[in-house]
């Protein structure tokens, strides 16, 4: 296949219908070659649907999918270069794990030996050499994924669609295989589109992530972008822990957003594009960007009485009442080194914020 563009994937204005139902409306994004990207929402969303349409399993209905410049509509999925790990991994039983391996590369033209050789660089790639003459009965869950990652490894796709591959494994083994799969990708240099519904895992491995929501991308951004510079309340609510409070924007200087909330409250933060003075929007503030003080720290310090305090290993979740406002979580390191400091229920305190804790959203 000549490369007309170095984006592995676009996908131009796809629309996905089942019947009067639209999965997709009109998805447009570019997965660029050698990219770890993840389509993260929850369920419904329409990444499945969206997975399967570039693997071919699907047809679209309106736009195109386009693998580095060429589209591949009408193209079988055998035909393309894309290769799918499934969550349920769909191994042969009867057939050992080398045979496993190297089945595919068969049924695609390659002699049983050259097979062989490569099923057995690819077991070696993910750890799995001493297990090549066994049945998946003998393996674990997680050996069996890799067995099933293997597979789909073996005849150098261009691209590698993993449609929530991590969901059957426990908490422990997913995290190691998170890093794992991690460094697979940037050691084969192959595209990788995963699908999950987990935050955590998308914000862990991605180069880039789109959020979906109800068959539209609600924002595609690094995963830093994501966390600190959501667009619009799904994301805010959808990625990590926030506070959602609605407020007035006052006035704009200077790249500021002067804001009031109920309760003659005021905030000052950066403002974005979109939101002018007058609007009525929401404001998402990171509860881990908060700190709590006995006495203001700055000016807009916000006064608030402490309503419950919840031990959470790793933190410090506490809920407050805002004075004549809403009810409002700051979540601080449950360490001696913290900057917040936790007080007991019943309290007054103030909260602060870090620069950038609050952020403006769109809609
Ligand atoms: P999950 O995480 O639960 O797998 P998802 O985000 O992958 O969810 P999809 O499987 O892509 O979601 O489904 C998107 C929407 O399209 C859902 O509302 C689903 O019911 C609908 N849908 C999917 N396949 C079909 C089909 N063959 N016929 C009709 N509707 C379908």
């Amino acid at each position: 296949m000549t490369r007309k563009t170095n984006d592995a994937i676009e996908v131009r204005n796809a629309v996905k219908r089942y019947g009067t139902f639209t999965a997709l409306k009109q998805v447009s994004l570019t997965i660029s070659d050698n990219e770890f990207f993840t389509l993260l929402g929850p369920s419904g969303c329409g990444k499945t649907t969206l997975l399967r349409m570039i693997a071919g399993f699907e047809d679209v209905t309106e736009g195109g999918i386009f693998l580095f410049g060429e589209e591949i509509e009408g193209l079988p999925p055998h035909k393309r270069p894309i290769n799918t790990v499934f969550q349920n991994y769909a191994l042969f039983p009867h057939m050992t794990v080398l045979d496993n391996v190297g089945f595919g590369l068969e049924m695609l033209g390659k002699s049983k030996s050259e097979a062989r050789k490569r099923a057995g660089e690819v077991l070696e790639m993910v750890q799995l050499s001493q297990f090549s003459a066994r049945k998946p009965s003998q393996l674990s869950g997680g050996q069996q994924q890799r067995v099933a990652l293997a597979r789909a490894l073996a005849p150098r796709p261009k691209v590698l669609l993993l449609d929530e591959p991590l969901s059957a494994l426990d908490l422990k083994l997913r995290k190691a295989m998170q890093i794992e799969l991690k460094h697979l990708q940037k050691e084969t240099g192959i595209t990788f589109i995963f699908v999950t519904h987990d935050q955590e895992e998308a914000l862990t491995m991605s180069d880039r992530v789109a959020v979906m929501s109800a068959g539209e991308v609600q924002q595609l951004g690094d995963a830093r972008e994501i966390y600190e510079r959501p667009r619009n309340m799904f994301v805010a609510d959808f990625i990590g822990e926030t506070n959602l409070l609605e407020v007035t924007v006052d006035q704009i200087d200077a790249g500021r957003a002067a804001c009031h909330l109920g309760g003659g409250h005021r905030l000052t933060c950066d403002a974005v594009d979109g939101i002018g003075a007058g609007a009525r929007v929401h404001m998402s503030l990171r509860p881990e960007r908060l700190f709590l003080s006995s006495e203001p720290t700055e000016s807009e310090s916000l006064k608030a009485r402490v309503r419950e305090n919840i031990f959470i290993g790793t933190d410090i979740s506490t809920i407050l009442d805002l004075d004549d406002g809403p009810e409002f979580r700051v979540r601080a390191s449950n360490s001696s080194r913290g900057t917040s400091r936790v007080f007991e229920p019943g309290t007054e305190v103030f909260v602060n914020m870090e620069r950038g804790a609050a952020r403006l959203l769109v809609d």
